[in-house]
């Protein structure tokens, strides 16, 4: 049976009461835009939605979750059995590492996803990898299902869209993305508001944290790969309160020239954490998946244990390649 269609007979399965949304780990506009949008969906099919993640919701997403809907945390949620379990835009387990038992732990498991290098790890898997970000695939679920939006669903959808095609400028806009941004607009969420929250709400210390991260600035390869850094030495130089570097990687992407670009960063538990993006042709995922990540074809990704400087060499001299 068509995914979609096996996915409609879960919905349709009265039997089937509790449902366990899943965002990935590192929330973007897009996993939490299409879990709101997807616990729209499921309450329409009298089904109870819980959605469960440990990491915070980064301060210019928080505004999504204002109303009742609330994320939990894994330890509230211990008394619960699912009955079916959804991971939301993540390609791949290890992308909610932390929630993985509870997901398997579901009756039914269901996976919905654009990324093309997507591992179809359950048991239905709702891949659509034209699709410009998982709100636009959950706003044509909606659709298909003969399901409502409201205000609350259609904000979420619309961060999701806004989020993952960088506000309509990368290529996996397609035509059809704005078809479905006219219908999300019309439900009539505060559209000033969210763009105000998402992207004019940027912290002194965000700027900060982008200004010295622009001094680490190198170019590879006659200038077409840029590699920007923040080490463990800058962020304790900092010291800063947060670290949001959302955006960083897209805005030194923007240098005339430049087709590919590496962001390094820091993570608290020692390892590192590699974003990639590219302007044109080139396909970062293919690089992403030699260091055992993923992604899209511009935007892809993989976390390393190894020192900065050995993730620097390497990745340059894959990129350069590849090139
Ligand atoms: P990011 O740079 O974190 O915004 O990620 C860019 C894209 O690459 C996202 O769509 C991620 O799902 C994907 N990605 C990032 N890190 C990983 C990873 N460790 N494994 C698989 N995919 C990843
Ligand atoms: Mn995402
Ligand atoms: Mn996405």
């Amino acid at each position: 049976m068509d995914q979609t269609q096996a996915f409609k007979k879960m919905l349709d399965d009265r039997s089937l009461e509790t449902v366990l949304i899943l965002p990935h780990n590192m929330p973007d506009g897009d996993t939490l835009g299409a879990c709101i949008g997807l616990y729209h969906l499921i309450t329409q099919y009298n089904k109870k939605g819980y959605i469960v993640l440990n990491d915070d919701i980064p301060s210019n997403l928080s505004f999504l979750f204002e109303g009742d809907l609330k994320c939990c945390k894994s330890d509230e949620v211990t008394n619960v059995n699912f009955d079916i379990c959804i991971a939301v835009d993540a390609g791949e387990t290890k992308l909610f590492e932390d929630r993985i038992a509870l997901f398997k732990s579901g009756k039914h498991t269901v996976c919905i996803d654009h990324h093309k290098t997507n591992t179809r790890y359950a048991e239905i898997n709702i891949i659509d990898v034209e699709a410009s970000s998982t709100g636009e695939i959950i706003y044509l679920l909606t659709e298909t299902f003969g399901g409502t939006l409201n205000k609350h669903s259609g904000e979420g959808l619309y961060a999701a869209i806004v989020t993952d095609t960088g506000s309509f400028r990368y290529s996996n806009t397609r035509p059809i993305t704005f078809k479905i941004c006219e219908k999300l607009v019309e439900t009539g969420f505060d559209f000033n508001r969210l763009n105000v929250e998402i992207f004019q709400t940027k912290s002194y210390e965000k700027l900060l944290l982008l200004n010295k991260v622009f001094d680490t600035l190198k170019l590879y390869c006659d200038g077409k790969c840029a590699v920007v850094k923040l080490s463990k030495h800058l962020v304790d130089n900092l010291a800063l309160a947060e670290y949001d570097t959302d955006g960083i990687v897209e805005f030194v992407r923007d240098i005339k020239g430049v087709e590919v670009v590496v962001f390094i960063r820091y993570l608290n538990d020692g390892a590192h954490k590699v974003s990639m993006r590219s302007k044109y042709n080139f396909d970062v995922s293919e690089v992403a998946l030699l260091f055992n990540g993923g992604g899209h074809t511009k935007a892809a990704g993989f976390k390393s244990v190894d020192s900065i400087e050995e993730i620097e060499v390497k990745l340059v001299d894959a990129i350069s390649k590849a090139l």
